[in-house]
């Protein structure tokens, strides 16, 4: 007996989490490398910055055995149409991208029916122009502007925190104009999701020591400076129309303050802004089923589906299982968090699409959704509620 489905093949998907890429920059990494770059392993070991020659090798043997690298090396073989080997496939897919890069990436695109990318512009860093992304991966971007960077940028040459505060709300005040859809932060990866209600006095004092501290990062210092910071994005975000804010939440690469990257702990500060739209970025994996609890009970948190998809490969099916049985789909975004390689916008959004057709016919089958209800909720999960959030036109 064949597995129940659901067709989704016209729905169009929105990636709601993903980064930019220069072309130039893959063009000269080595080709027999690029699938270790596309495992979690690897692109984490990249973007933490702690791959070095002892751990290359043992890289290279790690991905040989996981399905998302078996996975992208048979497809992307069909694809284009060489042998299914580690070497054939990173030598086809970089010719491609030399010799017309909008096309073949396009191709890819029209083939995985992906729509447009939410792109976080905080990595890689500098920030790549939305327009030149744009341009260069011949697919429509929607730009996500981070707050760390601007802290970075605007803490020396503030003379005191005040300083600081303002120079950054004008920042974040301009963002919506200059083509922002939602705000981010990664301040799991600084401080940790605790923030606390600080006075302003904490803050000041906070920021005179962070500076005498050489800008380290640390809780007694820097913690109180991000989090004041954090809130003051909350109310500029709220001023300018509402638009959602993307907070990192769960694990990461090996930079991540794992002991406060829950769910729970970025919970006091969900339950003091209601109404107002918070994506969690990653639905807090590997503690998802917290994170769908928390979109549970608070009205406009949103749950990012990024890292399970499509890193989660063989465990896809039960995750997504838990996002739309627990939290309403309704909040639910498909994302990808494709960070390294363009390539992986594309494997996760055609394993995206056959996980989602599995899974809700499985719910229609079972009898907890009809089948209209079950293709609505799917044409959401991939393009329509993310679309719906950000105010993009699909
Ligand atoms: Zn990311």
């Amino acid at each position: 007996m064949s597995e129940p489905t659901i067709d989704l093949a016209g729905c169009p998907i929105i990636d709601a989490h993903s980064h930019g890429w220069r072309t130039d920059e893959l063009l000269a990494l080595e080709p027999a490398g690029f699938l270790d770059r596309i495992t979690m392993m690897g692109m984490c070991l990249i973007s933490s910055e702690l791959l070095d020659a002892p751990l290359e090798g043992h890289l290279r043997s790690l991905t040989d055995s996981t399905p998302l690298a078996s996975m992208m090396r048979r497809r992307l073989a069909a694809r284009l149409g060489v042998e299914p080997t580690r070497e054939a496939v990173g030598t086809a897919r970089l010719a491609a991208l030399r010799e017309d890069p909008q096309g073949y990436l396009g191709g890819l695109w029209q083939h995985a029916g992906l729509a447009g990318a939410i792109v976080d512009e905080g990595y890689p860093q500098p920030t790549i122009p939305t327009a030149e992304l744009q341009a260069a991966a011949n697919l429509p971007i929607h730009r996500v502007a981070r707050i760390e960077p601007w802290i970075v940028a605007l803490r020396d040459g503030a003379a005191s925190f005040d300083e600081m505060e303002d120079a950054f709300v004008a920042t974040a005040e301009r963002a919506p104009d200059e083509g922002a859809v939602a705000f981010k932060s990664i301040i799991a990866y600084r401080t940790g999701l605790d923030v606390q209600p600080w006075s302003r006095e904490d803050a000041r004092a906070a920021f005179d020591r962070w500076r005498a501290d050489g800008w380290r990062e640390s809780r007694e210092h820097a913690k109180p400076v991000r989090d004041v910071l954090l809130r003051r994005t909350f109310e500029v975000a709220a001023t300018a129309g509402g638009l959602p804010i993307h907070i990192h939440c769960g694990g990461g690469d090996p930079a991540i303050v794992l002991a406060h990257a829950r769910p729970q702990d970025l919970f006091a500060l969900l339950s003091e802004r209601l109404h107002q739209p918070v994506v969690l970025i990653h639905s807090g994996q590997p503690w998802l089923d917290e994170g769908a609890y928390v979109a549970s009970i608070l009205p406009h948190v949103y749950l990012e589906m990024s890292i399970t998809m499509p890193w989660a490969s063989l465990a896809i099916d039960t995750k997504l299982e838990a996002l739309l049985g627990i939290a309403p789909p309704s909040k639910v975004l498909y994302g990808s968090d494709e960070a390294t390689e363009p390539e992986v916008l594309w494997l996760s959004a055609l394993v995206g699409r056959e996980a989602l057709q599995r899974v809700l016919g499985r719910a229609v089958a079972r009898g907890w959704l009809e089948h209209d209800e079950a293709r609505d909720v799917g044409a959401g999960v991939l393009g329509g509620n993310a679309a719906r959030l950000h105010g993009i036109t699909l």
